[in-house]
């Protein structure tokens, strides 16, 4: 296997599952040796972790929470303990909590708040120094056009997203002078166990504003991605 990204180490977040998944293999059909994290599920985790060592690549399985700093911290500390050097940062990790304001608990505010946005925040300041050194970086943070647009029900997931964009804008500007770049991609509905989730009747909705009649799928935005980096 030879590619574009041969010799890079690329850490994805939330990597086991739906986009990120499709970011993993994505950048190891380039070459990347990929960490991929996950939450709760290691069946998934180490599922694809096969198909990537099944493609001749290299893959490392973590599991760690990325809402908690500790947690990040130690996310990115294994992948430098395995491969030496993180070069590529996906932050995709996300989850929703969909209520309206009016019945949106605290804590489903802040748990999509830390794990959507303050995630991004942890797993850069750890890899940043790393990066500085090496003078060579690439962070691509994955938010969503309800970040741009808003959405009934999402308040939480569209600060979040919002404030993802806001903080790569920020993040690109201060870390440019040392050739890291930071993008973020905003993908439309993705077909995914996120979407998935949602109902026929919100479905059909969804669809209706959207020209091309159809979910975005995840080798699409994995696609992106990696031209980004
Ligand atoms: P998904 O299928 O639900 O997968 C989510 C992934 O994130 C899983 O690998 C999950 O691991 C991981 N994860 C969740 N909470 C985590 C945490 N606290 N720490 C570490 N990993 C965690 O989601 P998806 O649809 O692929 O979405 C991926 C990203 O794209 C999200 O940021 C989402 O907001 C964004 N996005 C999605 C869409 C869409 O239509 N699907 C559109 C725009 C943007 P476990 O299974 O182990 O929990």
């Amino acid at each position: 296997m030879a590619g574009a990204l041969d010799g890079q180490v690329a850490v994805v977040t939330g990597g086991s599952r739906g986009i990120g998944r499709a970011c993993a293999l994505e950048l190891a059909k380039h070459g990347a040796a990929i960490v991929i994290n996950y939450n709760a599920n290691a069946e998934a985790a180490n599922s694809c972790k096969a198909e990537i060592e099944a493609m001749g690549g290299k893959a490392l399985t973590v599991q760690a929470d990325v809402s908690s700093a500790d947690d990040a911290k130690r996310l990115i500390d294994a992948a430098i303990a395995e491969f030496g050097k993180v070069d590529i940062l996906v932050n995709n990790a996300g989850i929703n909590r969909d209520r309206t304001i009016a019945r949106m608990s605290a804590d489903e505010w802040d748990t999509v708040i830390a794990t959507d946005l303050s995630s991004a925040f942890y797993t850069t300041a750890a890899v940043v120094p790393g990066m500085r050194e090496r003078n060579y970086g690439r962070i691509i943070n994955m938010s969503s056009i309800i970040g741009q647009m808003g959405n009934v029900g999402q308040a939480n997931y569209s600060a979040a997203k919002a404030g993802l964009i806001a903080f790569t804008k920020t993040a690109a500007k201060e870390l440019a002078r040392n050739q890291i770049t930071v993008n973020v991609v905003c993908p439309g509905f993705v077909e995914t166990e996120m979407v998935g989730a949602l109902s026929d009747e919100v479905k059909t909705a969804v669809l209706a504003n959207i020209p091309l009649g159809r979910f975005g799928t995840a080798e699409e935005i994995a696609a992106c991605v990696r031209f980004l980096c």
